[in-house]
């Protein structure tokens, strides 16, 4: 896939897992979990390669595969991913988010 943005609203971690759910649950469950997992490695590993050649395109696509395949795992077992991120960086968040309110950026 090329490395352009969808036109129209933005994108949402709620809304892309929704996409992923539609486009590839049924056939992330029919292969299975680890097998699903093993696609996942498979893109970690893309990534590192395009890390070393220090391709930007590459390392873009690479990016998103491995955010699209771990979306993928999260379906499969039930874990919203917002909920995670909220839960696990907690912390993180409200600090761009205060710092974000006091200097008026949304
Ligand atoms: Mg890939």
């Amino acid at each position: 896939m090329a490395g352009n943005s969808c036109p129209g609203e933005e994108l949402t971690i709620k809304k892309f897992q929704e996409a992923m759910k539609a486009a590839y649950y049924k056939r992330d469950s029919e292969r299975g979990l680890m097998a699903t997992f093993a696609w996942l490695v498979e893109e970690v590993g893309e990534l590192a390669e395009a890390l070393l050649k220090g391709d930007k395109l590459s390392i873009k696509e690479e990016i998103a595969d491995v955010i699209a395949w771990t979306f993928s795992i999260a379906n499969l077992v039930g874990v919203d991913v917002e909920d995670a991120l909220k839960m696990k960086y907690k912390n993180d968040i409200e600090k761009v988010t205060m710092l974000n309110d006091s200097t008026g950026e949304s």
